[in-house]
């Protein structure tokens, strides 16, 4: 007994690659390691998150794959993850068995395993071992619903309900009110058949002992009681993440700190902030669409750009005319921005945003209001919560053209509409902000969490 408490409690964390995975598995890491346990983070080659000074408490370990470095851009996520959970699945489990030497020799105990809901494969591995593993869901609790029933629907229904062009995109899935057909999560970058397969596996718990998911009781409790009800183990809703515990920055492109000496020169609320994630693309001609519309709108602007974002190879001949365009007193484009900070920055009266996780948390945390232009997945579902269940967005549909952008943008800084969604945006802040606290349901449910460890 004693020789077991004078053991050092370790949780090996294992991210998916992609940056709005990362970024909740680091925070997750920064708030066990405050309760008092040791970190590692297991990553794979792929979008490897290279930690700053101020995580050299953790241990950074690569997990052995040989998958060529272009698969994850040929292949798109989807099928990308797929061929990962199958190159890992051996080579992780020898893997941990050596680091499980390695804990011993050390006198280190693994306190338990946590992987993202998409690191699937983790899951066999540690149940070889007989470790206490359990799941990170990064992504919304409605958007897990939204996964199960996928599946279910293409069990009973096949293609036909989900697919594109089927006539049934308008249609509310039954007990999934306010999800249509057309918010399901399918994806921009590979086929239904391959979602599902996909899903089926993120969707199985398995050996897994718990979730913890990164979201809020008031935000989504029926979808979490739907959770809680249908997985039969205990679900942490624990989030936002970010507002639990500070974490140094988790970016894997660099942050341009420009833009916020940029706002600090803007009036408080006139600037609208866009940003489409880490992973969206536009076509060359959204992209000349948006700035005319955002233009025309007279508001100011601050514009994340990602390189890469956009599908027409030529952009960087068009770059110049567009950097005209919108490069006045008026517009500001970064390539990658501190966005946590900007939204944090008073200038910023609303968020045009793809609907991501992180960002539509982010967002709320912040009471800023949204234009929800959402890309694939689970975006699209959010997009629709933003828009009718927290009644904080507005969601732009259809082609993007500029009367579009310019009335969306109009709506949402100078209406009247848009003041009334700053109000209901500012009261679920509060209602965040009281969620992690002493007493609120996140701050209760992480305690619970610690306790099974
Ligand atoms: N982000 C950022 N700077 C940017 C754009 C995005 O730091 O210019 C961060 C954002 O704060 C969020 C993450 O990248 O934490 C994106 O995650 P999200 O789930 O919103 O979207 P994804 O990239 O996964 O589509």
């Amino acid at each position: 007994m004693e020789e077991k408490l004078a053991r050092k409690r370790r949780v090996l964390l294992v991210p998916a690659p992609a940056q709005g995975h990362i970024t909740p598995m680091i925070q997750l890491a920064t708030i066990l390691h405050l309760k008092g346990f040791s970190i590692t983070i297991a990553q794979t080659k792929f979008n490897y998150f290279n930690p700053s000074n101020n995580l050299s408490d953790f241990q950074f370990v690569t997990i052995p794959e040989n998958l060529p470095e272009s698969d994850l851009k040929n292949l798109g996520p989807g099928r990308f993850m797929i061929k990962l959970a199958k190159e890992c699945c051996f080579s992780f489990e020898k893997w941990l068995g050596l680091f499980l030497l390695q804990q011993q020799s050390i006198n280190e105990e693994i306190a338990c395993v946590i992987y993202d809901e998409f690191m699937y494969f983790v899951e066999a591995a540690v149940k070889e071992y007989k470790l206490p593993n359990v799941i990170l869901s990064t992504t919304s609790a409605t958007s897990f619903v939204c996964r199960f029933v996928m599946c279910k629907l293409y069990a009973k229904d096949g293609l036909a309900p989900l697919k594109e062009g089927g006539g049934r995109e308008e249609e509310l899935v039954p007990e999934l009110y306010p999800i249509r057909y057309k918010d399901l999560p399918t994806s921009a970058f590979a086929p239904v058949d391959c979602s599902v397969e996909l899903f089926k596996k993120t969707c199985y718990t398995g050996t897994a002992s718990s979730m913890i998911i990164n979201t809020v009781r008031c935000l989504e409790i029926s979808s979490l009681e739907w959770l809680q009800q249908e997985l039969e183990i205990p679900v942490y809703p624990i989030g936002p993440l970010h507002m639990v515990a500070s974490v140094p920055p988790t970016s894997l492109l660099e942050e341009n700190e420009s833009c916020i000496g940029w706002l600090n020169k803007r009036k408080p609320s006139s600037v609208i902030y866009i940003s489409l994630g880490s992973m969206s693309l536009m076509e060359i001609k959204e992209v000349f669409e948006m700035a005319s519309g955002l233009v025309s709108s007279n508001q100011h602007f601050l514009w994340v750009i990602r390189p890469e974002s956009i599908r027409d190879s030529k952009f960087s001949n068009d770059e110049e005319l567009l950097r005209k365009m919108v490069t006045s007193d008026r517009g500001y484009i970064v390539k990658w921005a501190p966005q946590k900070q900007v939204l944090a920055h008073s200038a910023v009266g609303a968020f045009w945003s793809h609907c991501g996780w992180n960002s539509t948390l982010e967002s709320l945390s912040e009471g800023v209001p949204m234009i929800c232009r959402p890309f694939t997945t689970d975006q699209k579902g959010n997009a629709r919560y933003l828009e009718c269940v927290w009644k904080v967005g507005i969601q732009v549909e259809g082609e993007l053209e500029r009367g579009a952008v310019e009335r969306a943008v109009k709506r949402l800084m100078v209406d009247e509409e848009g003041h009334e969604m700053k109000v209901r945006a500012l009261s679920l802040k509060e209602k965040l902000k009281v969620s992690v606290s002493g007493e609120g349901s996140s701050h209760k449910s992480l305690d619970d969490f610690i306790r099974t460890l």
